[in-house]
Parts: C-alpha cells; sequence; structure tokens
C-alpha cells in the first residue's frame, strides 16, 4: 500500500543525543517514500530544571535550540515542492512550568508542537533508567499511571499543544494498571474532546517491549469512535524509521472509520484524505 499524500508528524535527530542522523537525513527519506509532509520534532531542551541538570543524552542544550530552528527552516526552503517540511518541536509538559514552556514556543515560528508527559516529579516514565520502578510491583505500577493521567489531562486544559504524542506512555516497558483507571482515562478523554487537541497514533511502540502502537488498539477505537483528530507517526530516532509501519496505521485507522489525519502548518490543522494514501 502507498503511504504517499501522508505526513510523519514525530520524527527526533543526533541534537537530542540519543536519535542518529541530521534533520536533512529524515527529509530525505520523507522523500523517498513519498510522503506529502513530515515534521522535524525533536526534544525540547529542560527548561524546567536548573542548567545543571542537563542531561546531552536526552535533549539538546538550550543554546542549541536556535540553530535546530534554522536547519529545519532552512530545509523547509529548500525541499519545497518536494516535500513539506514542517518546524515542529516535542514539548515535555511539566506542571508549574506552563509560563516557561508558553515562551519558548512563543519565539520561534513552530508548525506543529507535540506535547509529552515524560516527567513526573522526578521520575522519567519512559527512560530505560526508570525501569527499577516500574518492577516494584503492582501498587507503584498503579500509582505511576494515575499520576500520568491526571498530568496528562493538565497538559491537554493547558492550551500549549497541537498533539499528545504517545498516549498511553506508561505501558513502554509492559506494565500495566492492575485495576482499571476508568474515571482518569474518561477525564482524560473529556479534555482532548472539550479541547479539540489531536492525539498521534504512533508506530513506535511496535518497536519497543510493549509491542503495541501508541495508544492501544483500545483507546484508538475510542477515540475514534469519539472523533479525536488523528494524525500518525513513527517518533523515528533513525532516518530510516520515517513512516514506519504507516501502511499498517492508515489500514487500521480505515477499520475503524476514520477517513482522514491532520497535519499542521503554523499551528493551524490540515486534513489529509486517508483514502489518496
Ligand atoms: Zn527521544
Ligand atoms: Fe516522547
Ligand atoms: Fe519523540
Ligand atoms: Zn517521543
Amino acid at each position: 500500500m502507498r503511504v504517499s499524500a501522508l505526513a510523519d508528524l514525530h520524527t527526533h535527530t543526533f541534537r537530542c543525543g540519543h536519535a542518529v542522523g541530521t534533520e536533512e537525513e529524515y527529509v530525505r527519506q520523507a522523500v523517498r517514500l513519498g510522503l506529502k509532509a513530515v515534521a522535524i520534532t525533536d526534544h525540547i531542551p529542560f527548561y524546567w530544571l536548573p542548567p545543571e541538570a542537563h542531561d546531552p543524552t536526552l535533549a539538546m542544550a538550550p543554546e542549541e535550540l536556535p540553530a535546530y530552528v534554522e536547519a529545519v527552516l532552512q530545509l523547509k526552503g529548500r525541499y519545497r515542492g518536494r516535500v513539506e517540511v514542517l518546524l515542529g518541536i516535542e514539548a515535555d509538559y511539566v506542571e508549574g512550568h506552563e509560563h516557561t514552556l508558553a515562551q519558548i514556543l512563543q519565539t520561534y515560528p513552530f508548525d506543529v508542537v507535540l506535547g509529552s508527559v515524560h516527567w513526573l516529579a522526578g521520575f522519567w516514565v519512559d527512560a530505560p533508567t526508570s525501569l527499577p520502578e516500574y518492577q516494584k510491583g503492582p501498587e507503584r505500577v498503579q500509582q505511576i499511571w494515575a499520576r500520568y493521567w491526571q498530568t496528562l489531562e493538565k497538559a491537554i486544559r493547558s492550551g500549549l499543544f497541537d498533539v499528545m504524542a504517545h498516549l498511553d506512555l506508561p505501558k513502554k516497558f509492559g506494565f500495566l494498571p492492575a485495576e482499571p483507571l476508568t474515571e482518569l482515562e474518561d477525564a482524560v478523554l473529556q479534555a482532548l474532546l472539550e479541547t479539540g487537541v489531536a492525539v498521534e497514533l504512533s508506530s513506535a511502540g511496535r518497536r519497543k517491549p510493549v509491542g503495541e502502537d501508541y495508544p492501544s488498539p483500545r483507546w484508538l477505537a475510542r477515540l475514534a469512535t469519539a472523533g479525536v483528530p488523528v494524525v500518525l507517526s513513527s517518533d523515528a530516532h533513525a532516518p530510516h524509521e520515517v513512516g514506519f509501519a504507516f501502511a499498517l496505521l492508515q489500514q487500521q485507522l480505515q477499520q475503524l472509520g476514520v477517513r482522514e489525519v491532520l497535519t499542521f502548518r503554523q499551528r493551524q490543522p490540515l486534513a489529509l484524505s486517508l483514502a489518496e494514501g
């Protein structure tokens, strides 16, 4: 199945210290696949922590952000007519630091801002170093999930983000809540419906221990039924991962009766028909 006419809205670069490839290598791969658009969305610097807490293996340093933006904007011009290059960023939501984030987001002409909850008061939800926390047992797992959903709801309602990334991220290592957290999940769905914020269907989970997309098929069906807008994403951390499994993502959405996905330009949503892909 062709995946042209689709857009990959989530990719990283060497700048974050745990991905490989230059911005241009990701763009070239998008051209090779015939994608309509590709967003470069590297991890935002740790704006909520003191400078000495900067970890070069998790995100670029604050002083590197202008060069990143410049590199993506140059590619936007250079590849015009071949693929639409979007200036994006994957921005962490951290409660209490909304104002600082808003200021960073205003500084640059972003096309799309992905919102992520990776950080819960000193704890990285998805870092491999967090595995021992999940292994502490079902009670701790339950606690992480509850805290995660509560924070995600605030992130959605913050008005800072266009798209929520990896909606059910705490499942990454395969640890699921022992008791269903129905009320917290319902609150997340409600927040999406009230704000109109989109959700990514990301193939990255297929490359992780959990072995399934973000969000799970159960969540995806719920979102589709409720009419929450969806974007496609690979969360590529290497150029060859651009558009990863997009034909399968497209098929899955079509089976759920979803007819279009979104792309963004200057933070405004645009619909792309799945039938053309
Ligand atoms: Zn990353
Ligand atoms: Fe992320
Ligand atoms: Fe990412
Ligand atoms: Zn990510």
